[in-house]
């Protein structure tokens, strides 16, 4: 991401500070800093650092916990708002993305039941209820640790609100997949989370605090990209390449010349060609490879000539999402479908999103015929 400064690596995972973050040091600053003097805002500064190194701690927690399980997690970012951990394969099985979810909180509160154990004392002598109005209280140690144990507390409790993208939302999904199936349980959870987002956000109109509902506008738009990105990877992932690739698509002969494939662009809407000699793949010529051609050469050439041939193979029997996900990574828009050693076809992005949209369009089908007999 763009903006972003690595300080570190854990367990192959690289941690990057969004810049923005600095906003936040200017506030610890302002905040202590106003009724304390510079002492105050360097104190504010300080505080904000070690605030940052619990939720550091609370990511680290979610992405050692997932790989543990397997999963890939490529980085963590630390934005104003909390942190985000990149993973390029999630948990797919229900407990393992409940314990994932969970292990993050917990880890913030089990810091604070250490805190606790460790100065109960201090804490009991300020007060939780004043930790909500600490600025105005002296900077010192002990204010540190009271103002950490309450913001432990604060960031366990905020997060296990049962919205998207907060962990509660994921923790919400996780519980009702293992009831309904993984797709309704996204729809559910998404639905509980953008209700709950709209009450946080009218709280905040209403009371005036414009963080709130800052953060409740966060969560809303989350919790509908949750729900997007969940139902095209499930439904990618019950298809096959060999299910999605056009089996009637028009071929070209190595011999054949541009002018043929201009008829086939003017009377078809295919927009990639395969060169075949017998059942073999020699290479694609895109549309836009043709209208190069007719910008700048002056004879009708050979389509051998113009055809690309390095083209990314994939098996027939490979989950959709998968190949998706590697041909957006190798940025290929055309894929050879293979099964075995036996060219079938070709595969474009575009056919997978269609695939997706006849898919998507089919399940909602299913369901809605499904809830009418049980209704
Ligand atoms: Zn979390």
């Amino acid at each position: 991401m763009k903006w972003s400064f690595s300080i570190g690596r854990v367990s192959g995972i690289d941690v990057r500070v969004h810049a923005s973050f600095g906003l936040i040091l200017a506030l610890g600053a302002v905040q202590w800093g106003v009724p304390h003097g510079p002492g105050g805002a360097l104190f504010g500064i300080l505080l904000m650092v070690c605030l940052f190194a619990c939720v550091v701690m609370h990511e680290l927690a979610h992405s050692l916990v997932a790989q543990a399980f397997g999963c890939t997690v490529r980085e963590i970012l630390l934005l104003p708002i909390g942190g985000v951990s990149k993973m390029e394969k999630a948990p797919e099985k229900p407990h393992q993305e409940l314990i994932v979810a969970l292990v993050g909180p917990l880890s913030n509160l089990a810091l604070a039941a250490g805190m606790f154990l460790v100065a109960g004392k201090t804490v009991g002598a300020v007060g939780l209820e004043q930790v909500l109005k600490m600025p105005a209280t002296a900077p010192s140690a002990s204010t540190a640790f009271v103002w950490l144990l309450g913001a432990n507390v604060f960031l366990a409790l905020f997060n296990l609100i049962p919205a998207f993208p907060l962990d509660g939302g994921r923790v919400l999904r996780a519980l009702l997949s293992m009831s309904v199936g993984s797709r309704r349980a996204t729809r559910i959870a998404a639905g509980i989370g953008q209700l709950i987002a709209v009450a946080l956000g009218l709280m905040g109109v209403f009371s005036g605090n414009l963080i709130l509902a800052l953060i409740a506008f966060f969560i809303f738009m989350g919790a509908g990209q949750e729900q997007a990105e969940e139902v095209a990877k499930t439904v990618l992932h019950s298809l096959a390449v060999g299910d999605a690739y056009n089996k009637y698509a028009l071929t070209l002969a190595p011999g054949d010349q541009v002018s043929r494939v201009i008829d086939f662009l003017l009377t078809s809407y295919e927009p990639d060609f395969a060169v075949v000699q017998g059942n073999r793949l020699l290479g694609v010529v895109t549309r836009a490879d043709v209208l190069k051609a007719l910008a700048t050469e002056i004879e009708d050439v050979y389509v051998a000539t113009i055809m690309k041939r390095d083209v990314m193979k994939v098996d027939a029997a490979r989950p959709l999402d998968e190949v998706r996900q590697e041909m957006m990574e190798k940025e290929e828009r055309v894929a050879a479908v293979y099964r075995d050693e036996a060219y079938l076809g070709l595969v474009s992005l575009e056919d997978i999103a269609e695939a997706l949209l006849v898919v998507g369009f089919r399940n909602r089908q299913e369901e809605r015929r499904k809830a009418v007999m049980a209704g």
